[in-house]
């Protein structure tokens, strides 16, 4: 008898090699022949099932149930490996390579299939069974022949077995050979496909791209009906992918949740499960849940479920379902290996793709929160403009009123009036400053302020450099302009450029002594480079306050700083304007001997 007769088949063309489909009938033919037998049996292990591969000498064969079959019938017929081990070997007399079991020992009835002819009451009996199982080094069962009828109807004699042992040793080697090597090529495939489809999947933008990307290799290569992707939200899933004939499975709300405790399960082991009709891999669940899977797996016409986590680090991010349709080949351990790694790089994509959405959206609320603050002081600015108009237009007023009082008048009172005058007038003055700087700081972050051109930037700079000199009182002199003979172009907005050599040039006057010069320095730098220096001999900066000085508001704790009035603006609005044309500021300073601001633009 043959112990392999579970009634789930599947077409036995399924052996990789055809070659070697075929040297393993030719095996199990000449064990027939030179060992006197009817028939001859080979089976491999594929997952944790022995599957019938090759069976010679016998055209038909009569089941365990009684049922008389073709031989092509029992081709790809399956048997648990643990029924093979635990009932059938472990009750078999110990010949050595050879293990014989009469079929007096239990439980074997529910086993196996024997040849089609009539028992003539000879010594052999119809349901014994001689067996050579095939293990590798490791001493795992990867194979198993079983010869059934030998010729003189005996069970063979003491004398007889050791030239049997030979041949059945010869046999089971090549066995081995051919299963090693049919492993060897399935591995070199899977890892060649593998290989492929995750170059793919590396490429994808995000992980539905990357898995959409690969959906119809991992169905072709794996042989499957379906293909489902999820990813899991704290409390929720969300699905990535459906592929194959996915949308069409139904799932309910306790088959995910079944499926996400898998899958977190089996990322702390680096595991992957499988559950089919007959198959089960690292299926450690409750008897509850699994049952609810079969049953599952029975009404959708299905053979097997695998499921795959996807992870990185300590953290299971979600489970790709593959699925096999009833009838399909179990899943192998190579299969289920290179499963595992491709959850696992996966994983890895997909916990990359969630640190960049994160910081996406982290960047795109501190612009939200920073186009919002320039909004508010825009607005703001501007609502204050109108306001301050008209107090300064009144207040101009009432100082040449007040000049022009005629009539008796009390000098003391008068001398007061004035000195109310001119203090309401400089305060408004810094606050119509203030207000100007702060319409301007907003506009640093409108995108559409500040376009750039090709422009000619010599003129602008010295006229700049007038704009400051007027602003501060100062005559023409105390400037120091070095400008090149030739034509300095860039790319920028003239009137961003004229902004930042006001600012720089003011700041330059504002912070040195009535008479100390201030030099303005316009020349070619660095290749592709203009360089534009304000260098002054005045107050200077302490190293502490230079690492703040682009800062909104930043003012000096240099009490000879403060003296002037300021805004604190100034060189955070020219920072800006800068790198809006994609140039740099820098400063070099010494407290008490004076700064240089220098910057840098691309030249055209
Ligand atoms: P403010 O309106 O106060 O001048 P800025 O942003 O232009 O604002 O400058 C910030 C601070 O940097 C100033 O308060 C001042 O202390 C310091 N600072 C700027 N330019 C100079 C300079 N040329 N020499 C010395 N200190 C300067």
């Amino acid at each position: 008898m043959d112990p392999t007769s579970s009634p789930t088949s599947w077409s036995a063309s399924d052996w990789s090699d055809a070659t070697m489909g075929h040297s393993l009938r030719l095996a199990a033919e000449s064990m027939c022949v030179f060992g006197g037998f009817l028939a001859a049996s080979i089976n491999v292990v594929r997952g944790d099932h022995l599957v019938t591969v090759a069976v010679a000498g016998i055209e038909r064969v009569i089941t365990a149930s009684g049922e008389i079959l073709g031989v092509d019938e029992i081709l790809g017929r399956t048997i648990p490996v643990s029924v093979l081990e635990e009932l059938v070997l472990a009750q078999a007399d110990d010949w050595g390579v050879l293990k014989y079991v009469p079929h007096t020992r239990s439980g074997l009835e529910q086993v196996g299939w024997r040849v089609d002819m009539p028992y003539d009451g000879s010594e052999w009996h119809p349901d014994d069974m001689l067996l050579v199982p095939v293990r590798d080094d490791d001493g795992r069962l990867r194979g198993l022949m079983a010869l059934d009828g030998p010729t003189d109807g005996l069970i063979p004699t003491p004398e007889r077995r050791p030239l049997l042992q030979q041949y059945a040793a010869q046999a089971a080697r090549v066995l081995l050979t051919a299963i090693e090597r049919s492993d060897l090529n399935e591995r070199v495939r899977l890892a060649e496909a593998a290989r492929e489809v995750l170059g793919r999947a590396a490429q994808s933008k995000s992980p539905e791209a990357a898995l959409r990307d690969i959906a119809d290799d991992l169905l072709s290569a794996f042989g499957l009906t379906a293909l489902r992707g999820t990813v899991f939200e704290s409390t929720d899933r969300h699905l990535l992918l459906d592929a194959g004939s996915a949308s069409g499975l139904q799932h309910s709300p306790s088959l995910t949740r079944i499926g996400r405790i898998a899958a977190e399960r089996l990322w702390r082991q680096q595991q992957v499960a499988v559950l089919g009709r007959t198959q089960t891999v690292n299926s450690d669940g409750a008897d509850a849940d699994r049952a609810l899977v079969r049953a599952y797996i029975e009404e959708s016409g299905l053979e097997s479920i695998l499921i795959a986590p996807l992870g990185a680090g300590d953290q299971c991010l979600g489970a790709l379902a593959m699925y096999r349709v009833a009838g399909a080949p179990p899943w192998t351990e190579i299969e289920c290996s290179v499963v595992q790694e491709i959850g696992r790089d996966l994983g890895r994509i997909l916990s990359i793709s969630r640190a960049l959405g994160l910081e996406r959206q982290a960047t795109e609320e501190l612009r939200e929160v920073d186009a919002y603050k320039s909004r508010l002081i825009a607005t703001v600015a501007h609502e204050l403009k109108n306001p301050i108009a008209a107090v300064r237009a009144n207040l101009d007023e009432a100082t040449q009123l007040s000049s022009e009082l005629t009539g008796p008048t009390d000098p003391a009172a008068d001398a007061g009036l004035r000195r109310s005058l001119a203090a309401m007038d400089r305060g408004v003055h810094r606050l119509s400053t203030l207000v100007e700087e702060l319409l301007l700081l907003a506009s640093t972050a409108d995108p559409n302020a500040y376009p750039v051109e090709p422009i000619e930037v010599t003129d602008l700079v010295e006229t700049a450099v007038g704009h400051a000199l007027e602003g501060a009182g100062a005559g023409r002199s105390r400037v120091r302009l070095e400008l090149p003979e030739e034509p300095v172009p860039v790319i920028g907005n003239a009137h961003g450029i004229e902004i930042v050599v006001v600012n720089l040039v003011s700041n330059a006057l504002k912070y040195s002594p009535a008479d100390s010069p201030v030099t303005v320095r316009l020349r070619h730098g660095e290749p592709h480079e203009v360089e534009l220096s304000v260098i002054d001999e005045g107050i200077g900066i302490s190293e502490a306050d230079q690492a703040e000085l682009f800062t909104e508001f930043f003012r000096s704790t240099n009490p000879a700083a403060l003296e002037q009035p300021g805004t604190g603006l100034g060189l955070t609005i020219v920072d800006r304007i800068v790198r809006r044309h994609r140039g740099r500021v820098t400063v070099e300073s010494e407290l008490g001997c004076g700064s240089a601001f220098r910057v840098l633009l691309p030249a055209r």
